[in-house]
């Protein structure tokens, strides 16, 4: 249901059925925890740290059932995630938010489902279309935004991004809105054309509001572990990110991952896409996550 039983069964159960029946928790079963926990991209220098630490929780542990080594192995998960301080605090109106990511990660979903969660909790949502190199990703975009039964501001092919973000923002201010949502496009391969472009975007912004973009959210796919780590890295390089949104974690096993981007970039993870429908973008918590993987 919540969208991680394909990662809650390749880390919580497979060490569940590893430790069951065993009398002894030897570096055999140690080991095979920690192979377990690899294979979920969770990262071999975190799984490493991780089965050290239970190590040595272990040693002053007499309880050796299953559950309590699972508790052990719940606590030292838990330490690694950052607080997503997710919870809404009075902001800014425009409150703008900046999408980065490249291409089939996920970003036109995310944008339509982000747009839709805000418009649920009241807010008047307006979506810039500011990803003007593909005009596919403009039309779903829009597909998007009227299903979310929201505003989008959108451009031809080619247009001047920077200029669809200044109209996006004016409307904004002009029209009393809450939340501004920018897409950009995201060539990473051509990283001085990206660096210019969201340079641009971001004094455009700054014309309206200093404090703005009040969050830069990078999007990843969840399914393609070292690569998502990478982009992550290279993205941080060239913006200021606040936050990232990791996607397709219901179609894969390798949720692990969330785990060591987490550790890796320090960047809270704000919302995780859980399905191809509206509705599946989850406000990250921490808790909750751990408690999906342990349920
Ligand atoms: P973009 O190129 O980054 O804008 O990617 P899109 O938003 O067009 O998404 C690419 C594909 O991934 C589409 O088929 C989406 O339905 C799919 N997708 C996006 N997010 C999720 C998710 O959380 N779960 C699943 N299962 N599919 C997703």
């Amino acid at each position: 249901k919540n969208g991680l039983s394909k990662t809650r069964n390749k880390i919580v159960q497979s060490i569940s059925e590893t430790l069951t029946g065993k009398a002894q928790i030897d570096d055999n079963t140690l080991d095979q925890i920690e192979e377990i926990l690899i294979t979920s991209d969770i990262g071999a220098e975190t799984a490493e740290m991780i089965i050290d630490n239970l190590r040595k929780a272990l040693k002053s542990e007499k309880d050796r059932s299953v559950e309590n080594v699972l508790r052990l192995i719940k606590i030292e998960l838990s330490k690694i995630l950052i607080d997503s301080n997710n919870k809404s605090q009075s902001f800014i109106k425009p409150y703008i938010i900046v999408v980065v990511g490249v291409n089939g990660v996920g970003k036109t979903t995310s944008i339509g489902k982000l747009a839709y969660n805000y418009k649920n909790l009241g807010y008047k949502v307006i979506v810039g279309a500011a990803d003007t190199f593909r005009a596919a990703a403009n039309e779903q975009l829009e597909i998007w935004a009227k299903l979310a039964g929201v505003e989008i501001i959108n451009s031809n092919k080619g247009a001047d991004p920077s200029s669809v973000v200044f109209e996006t923002i004016k409307r904004a201010v002009d029209e009393n809105y809450d939340i501004v949502l920018i897409d950009t496009a995201g060539r990473l391969h051509n990283k001085t054309n990206l660096m210019n472009e969201l340079s641009k975007i971001k004094k455009v912004i700054k014309k309206f509001s200093d404090s703005a973009p009040h969050e830069t959210l990078l999007v990843v796919d969840g399914t393609t572990g070292q690569n998502a780590l990478i982009q992550a890295i290279e993205f941080s390089k060239v913006i200021e990110l606040t936050g990232l949104i990791i996607t397709k974690l219901d179609g894969t096993a390798k949720g692990g991952m969330v785990f060591q981007i987490s550790k890796k970039l320090k960047i809270p993870i704000k919302y995780i896409g859980v399905g191809e429908g509206i509705e599946d973008l989850q406000e990250f918590d921490k808790e909750t996550f751990i408690s999906a993987l342990f349920e």
